[in-house]
């Protein structure tokens, strides 16, 4: 894939709630392909700085591209944000897909059903092309021969993998984790990793908040390290692992490992 824009631009993103300062000037460029782990303490504001690609949070301060598009924030002018504009916000949210800690399938649908709604009821795909493709995406997981269970039916990792392949079917520019093992149990962590090492090895764009230290470590292209809403070191895992600039960021991967 050659674009003459990255996947994704993040430039010197903050975040309040209220007078707390969580993310503190952030920036980011990802290319297409990369994949970054983002590593940090807990509270260190990695699921705010996801929530805020897709504005599930709205930046207080900052500007993003997805694929090119700069997101229009609405700023007025007491410096609060206003609306965004709903019809970008819908389109950035099928660009980007997004797999969090608990697997948020929904519940009253198969999981053919489950995948195929995202593509016939926000992007107009028919019914006929979208069950073809979750066919084979259901393949790609593992899980074509489950596609009538429900998730009730179906192990935590199985629900990860699916949700997985429920992203997928969006076609996204890029793909955001928020920790999506760390709710498993130890026995199903290995099945969801091996599925986003494929993706990984497939040239996908993804951005993956973990505590899996060996993901970070043999599967991403870069790691970010951050620390009270500060990136506190960037670059690639050998680089960052083997000869961290941060005393902070050794004394974290020491406990972690
Ligand atoms: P991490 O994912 O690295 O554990 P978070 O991004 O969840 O960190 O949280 C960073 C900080 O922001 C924490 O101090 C948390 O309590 C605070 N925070 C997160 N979401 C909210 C919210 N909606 N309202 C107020 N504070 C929040
Ligand atoms: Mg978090």
């Amino acid at each position: 894939m050659t674009k003459d824009y990255p996947a994704l631009e993040v430039n010197d993103i903050h975040k309040y709630f209220g007078d707390l300062e969580v993310l503190n000037g952030i920036s980011l460029t990802a290319h297409y392909g990369d994949v970054i782990s983002i590593i940090g303490s807990s509270g260190s504001g990695k699921s705010t700085f996801l929530r805020c690609l897709n504005l599930l949070e709205r930046p207080t301060k900052g500007s993003i591209r997805v694929a090119g598009e700069e997101m229009k924030l609405h700023r007025e002018k007491d410096g609060q944000l206003g609306a965004a504009d709903k019809k970008q916000i819908t389109r950035l949210r099928s660009e980007i897909g997004f797999v969090f800690q608990g697997f948020n399938l929904w519940a009253h649908m198969d999981l053919m059903e489950n995948i195929i709604e995202g593509p016939t009821q926000v992007k107009g795909v028919s019914k006929k092309e979208a069950t073809e493709k979750a066919a084979e995406l259901l393949n790609k997981v593992g899980l074509y021969d489950r596609r009538g269970h429900y998730p009730s039916q179906l192990s935590g990792g199985q629900q990860q993998r699916a949700a997985i392949a429920r992203a997928l079917a969006m076609e996204p520019e890029l793909l955001l984790f928020d920790e999506p093992t760390s709710a498993l149990d130890p026995e199903l962590v290995g099945e969801v990793l091996k599925v986003m090492q494929i993706l990984a090895e497939e040239g996908r764009t993804m951005l993956v908040v973990t505590h899996e230290m060996g993901f970070a470590r043999e599967v991403s292209s870069h790691v970010m390290y951050l620390h009270q809403g500060q990136v506190e070191e960037f670059g690639p895992p050998k680089e960052v692992f083997e000869n961290p600039k941060s005393e902070r960021m050794k004394q974290f991967i020491s406990t972690e490992l």
